[in-house]
Parts: C-alpha cells; structure tokens; sequence
C-alpha cells in the first residue's frame, strides 16, 4: 500500500512538473508547482501576515499605493493574479510581492522611497519577482518533491515547513527567517521592473535614484531581505544605467506620465517610526 502511495504521489507529482517557458524573459524553468497552487499558496501566506500586521486604512499614502501598484499591475499582465496592495505600519525597510499578486509596503522603507516613482520602482522590482515566478522556482529547488507534495495536499497553515514556505514566498522577516534572492532573480527582478515602472509612465531614472539613496543607508548594516546582499549597489546601479536607454524609450512611449510623481509623505502617527 505504501509503495502504491508513494507511486500515485510521484505520478501527481510529475503531472505537476513542467518545463515553463516563462513570459517575460523566454526562459525555459523546472518548476514543480502550477501556478494556480503558487497562487493559492501567496493567498494563504498573504492573508496570515495581515492578520498579524497592523494594516493602515485608508489615508493619502494608501491611494497612492493603491495608483502606483494598479499602474504597475496592469504592465505585468496577469490575467491570473487577484491584486492588492496594502501599507503596512512597521519599521522595516521592506517590500514583497507574494505570488498572484499580493503586494506589501512597510512604511519603514517610505521614507527611501521618496516619490511615487521611488515608490513604483520597488514594486516594480517585486513584482517582477512574481511574473517570473521566483518563488515557485525556489520552492521547487529547495523544498524537494514531498515537501512540495505535503503543501498542495495539506495548505500551507498546516505545512511541515511553514516557515520556509513563507521565506520563499518573500515574508520570511515575519516569521524570523531570511531567504534573499539570488542574485541572478535579483538582476532579472531589477530589469524586468525597470520596464514596468517605465511603461507605467514613472522616470526610469528614479529606480537607479532609489537603489542609490537606499544603499547609503543600508551600508555596513545586515541588508534587509527585500535588499539581497547580491548583486552589490553599483554593480546594481551600473545594470540599470546600461538598460536606460530601452527604459527610457518606452517611458517615452508611455500614454501617460507622471514623472517623479507626488513626494510620499508617511501618516503622522506612523512619524519616525517605533
Ligand atoms: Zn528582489
């Protein structure tokens, strides 16, 4: 009987296994997880950080999430992911895009951000994240088949390695575990959103603005999860700038612009953090 388990396990498990070919960048990935399951597993994991966080309402700085995430969405053409995008009040410098969409923004990170475009260039980058599907690739690649098995069957509150689940989803700083990025997802998340941001109808020119502002504060600190310690903050810099010129054509071809955007201003009572 248990070999018969184990067999009918395996047979799901190769149905699930594909070679996707990925929209974005053309690549051919292994990945064990459809999409619809890494969908469901970033609803999941998304709805547990927000119980637990303390999620700002409505007020200027959440529009503004609410313009800049829908710009940036409808660039990433998903018809799959059910968007949203919340503020959440903690002094983090963070920032993640769960897979199907699920966006958080801590107000510990507004203050680098500066302007909307500021703003639209981390989400950009963490969106990009979740139309390559990063987080399916490093689950296929870290957990294993039966522990991917475990979570389809089981969901995710009652997975064996919750943690590293929500780690590779991008929220491991909520449940104490760091998993940055590679640096190659890094570098595809950094050009991929450099697109978006400009497609969108944001400056190009911010994004490199933002990792600039960003690095000099972060310096000889633990870099923060959204900020993976590879690629380095010029090499970083340098990627972007030699991708200015086609970011640049396409904010020139955008319908609408927005420049810098509106300078993002944090909510009084979240002022200077905890
Ligand atoms: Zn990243």
């Amino acid at each position: 009987m248990r070999t018969l388990r184990t067999l009918c396990l395996l047979f799901i498990a190769l149905s699930y296994t594909a070679c996707v070919t990925l929209n974005e960048t053309g690549q051919q990935k292994l990945i064990l997880t459809s999409t619809e399951q890494e969908n469901q597993m970033g609803e999941e994991g998304y709805a547990e950080v927000l119980q637990n966080a303390k999620v700002i309402k409505p007020n200027p700085l959440y529009s503004v999430l609410q313009d800049v995430g829908s710009r940036i969405a409808k660039q990433a053409n998903q018809p799959d992911f059910k968007w949203e995008y919340n503020l959440i009040e903690e002094d983090q410098l963070n920032a993640w895009c769960m897979p199907g969409g699920k966006i958080a923004v801590y107000t510990g990170i507004i203050p680098f951000m500066k302007n909307e475009a500021g703003m639209a260039a981390v989400i950009g980058h963490e969106v990009a994240h979740a139309t390559l599907r990063h987080s399916g690739q490093r689950i296929s690649q870290q957990m294993g088949l039966s522990a991917v098995l475990g979570v389809i069957s089981g969901g995710l509150q009652n997975a064996q390695n919750h943690d590293q689940i929500m780690a590779l989803l991008g929220a491991g700083s909520t449940v104490g575990l760091m998993l940055p990025y590679g640096r190659k997802h890094e570098t595809e998340a950094d050009l991929i959103g450099l697109k978006y941001m400009a497609k969108a109808g944001y400056d190009p020119q911010e994004a490199v603005a933002f990792w600039q502002r960003f690095a000099e504060v972060t310096k000889g600190n633990t870099p923060p999860e959204f900020l993976s310690t590879h690629p380095g903050a010029g090499t970083r810099v340098k990627d972007l700038q030699s991708n200015m010129g086609e970011a640049k054509a396409l904010y020139k071809a955008a319908p609408q612009k927005y420049g810098s955007g509106r300078e993002l201003s944090l909510p009084k009572q979240t002022k200077g953090g905890k």
